[in-house]
């Protein structure tokens, strides 16, 4: 049967918008799909907050409006950043009517200062902000008997005209790998929701989890729906240097807004001569000086010297990062912790409307697999939960309008054809794939990471090329496997992300090629 609502990916967007939706209109059927369990994916890790505007007697959102533009560089749509900053209490207050607790000071909300903002404005629950969220809206998300939940169940491409004789410039739902059932599935639905998050995964150091690789972002591309400014990846400037079981631990921009100073290993401290907000610049700013001192001083790392936080402040505040870096035998306040920048956020994706729908009709986009406006060329520290927030919240209300406007018949969707391929492989062992994937992500690290020159783009594009061919190759000898489904998309979306980078001709935000003037 035809589901009403297909949602893809389980996080802070693709969550909210199905309690939202499931809650106005009790009659919609929607199925929410996530790749492994769950709570795998970017939100769970957000350890900073939320970014509103709770002080409004120091506070504005004017204030936060301005500071998104500049963030942003140019590029932030205003019209988008104006509805989001005034949205931002009103999408807070639901969360906090749904249960979600957020750290307080004398009875009120706790505001945080992060790099970019005027105001202390960020709304955090200790460093875990991101689980306390997605637990809650998990817990509700089971409450309602019209959502079905099926984890382990991959997105491999979107169902389009291109699989029907009618020609509408729709979305029909998905073709999706059922790992329980072992088999690719066909889920048509009168409105697929892309809720599928980041692909930090293209780079060999990232703050994301091994799951953003961009799965959301590779099947729009196959289905040629329309994709904004994909370079403009922002690079966190404070991961630890080391990874534990193999990942990137992130030290939170709240610790630099707590009073963490940033130094070389001469013990100097570097920002104070190159931005007049020091450690507290934008990220773009920052990461670009660290990875300066590391290259000029042929370093692994720079220092994040927290010994002016208290101790007591670093266990009730930070309780993740202060543990983890006490496994490490680095005892905070008094030890500095070894900091490197990492991929950490696409502020660039599907491109949308106000009101989340892609240029596809019937497919929607949330959460940081879209393009709305609102980060331009960099994203503002704290905006992409609140993003999140808004954009499933119009999406809902746009998604219940959409529905009640004339459908494809059930027997249309019945002549959809069901997945032509060769199938699935549970036994994920192709050769090569893991190989394939640690080259592209060494290639992005270098030649399309923080700072870029035309020669490595073009190099890079070279090689890409390359691994493009090859998986196609393996796509088409092999049954499918998660491994193979992943690198497909990582490499489609590494290709158009350099060959877009190659088209843009000045530096703004996150972006810095070394060959243009400004
Ligand atoms: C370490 C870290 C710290 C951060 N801190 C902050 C912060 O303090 N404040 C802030 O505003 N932002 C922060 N961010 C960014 C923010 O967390 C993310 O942008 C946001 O959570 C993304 O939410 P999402 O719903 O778009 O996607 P995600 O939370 O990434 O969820 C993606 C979902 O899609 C699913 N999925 C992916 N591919 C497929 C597929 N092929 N098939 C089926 N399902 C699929 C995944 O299983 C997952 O359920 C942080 C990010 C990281 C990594």
């Amino acid at each position: 049967m035809t589901k009403d609502i297909l949602v893809i990916g389980t996080g802070i967007s693709g969550l909210t918008f199905a309690i939202k939706v499931a809650e106005e209109n009790p009659k919609t059927s929607l199925t929410l799909i996530s790749k492994s369990d769950i709570k795998e994916g970017n939100t769970r890790y957000a350890q900073g907050g939320i970014a509103v505007v709770r002080n409004l007697k120091k506070d504005s959102t004017e204030k936060h409006f301005q500071d998104t533009l500049v963030a942003g560089d140019g590029y932030c749509d205003p019209k988008v950043v104006k509805f989001v900053v005034e949205e931002a209490n009103q999408r807070l207050d639901e969360l906090i009517k749904w249960g979600t607790s957020f750290d307080k000071k004398e009875k009120k909300l706790d505001l945080g200062k992060e790099g970019g903002h005027s105001e202390s404005r960020i709304v955090h629950y200790k460093d875990q902000t991101g689980k306390q969220i997605q637990e809650v809206l998990i817990t509700k998300v089971k409450s309602f008997s019209n959502i079905t939940i099926l984890e382990n169940h991959t997105l491999v491409d979107l169902i389009t005209d291109h699989h029907s004789t009618i020609k509408k410039n729709r979305c029909y739902g998905a073709y999706v790998i059922s790992q329980e059932r072992e088999e690719i599935i066909k889920i048509t639905a009168k409105i697929t929701v892309l809720s599928t998050g980041g692909a930090g995964s293209l780079y060999a150091h990232t703050t994301n989890p091994s799951v953003a690789t961009g799965d959301g972002l590779g099947a729009a591309y196959r289905a040629k729906v329309l994709m904004n400014h994909l370079p403009y990846v922002q690079f966190h400037p404070t991961a630890l240097k080391y990874k534990i079981d193999g990942k990137v631990f992130l030290i939170t921009e709240a610790v630099r807004g707590a009073g963490g100073k940033l130094c070389n290993s001469a013990q100097d401290r570097f920002m104070l001569k190159a931005d007049p907000r020091a450690d507290l610049a934008p990220r773009d700013i920052v990461a670009r000086e660290i990875q300066k001192q590391i290259q000029e001083q042929d370093a692994d790392s720079v220092w994040l010297d927290g010994s002016e936080i208290p101790k007591m402040e670093w266990k009730s505040r930070f309780p993740t990062i202060y543990n983890t870096c006490k496994s490490l035998g680095i005892n905070l306040p008094k030890d500095p912790i070894p900091v490197v920048p990492a991929a950490h956020y696409f502020c660039g994706g599907i491109k949308v409307n106000k009101h989340s729908e892609s240029e596809l009709k019937g497919l929607y986009a949330i959460g940081e697999c879209s393009a709305t406006g609102l980060h331009g060329a960099n994203r503002l520290a704290s905006n992409s939960l609140l993003e999140a927030l808004v954009f499933a919240h119009r999406a809902a209300i746009n998604c219940i309008e959409f529905l009640g406007k004339p459908m494809p018949s059930e027997a249309f969707y019945k002549t959809l054809p069901e997945w032509n391929g060769d199938g699935y492989s549970k036994n994920d062992t192709i050769k090569n794939v893991q190989r394939l994937r640690k080259e592209l992500q060494e290639i992005m690290t270098t030649n399309v990471g923080i700072f870029k020159t035309n020669k490595g783009l073009k190099q890079a594009q070279e090689k890409i090329n390359n691994i493009y061919i090859k998986v196609q190759k393996l796509y088409n000898q092999n049954k499918l496997t998660n491994s193979l489904c992943e690198l497909r998309n990582m490499v489609s979306i590494a290709y158009l992300l350099t060959k877009q980078a190659q088209e843009i001709k000045e530096n703004r935000g996150v972006f810095y090629n070394h060959n243009h003037a400004r």
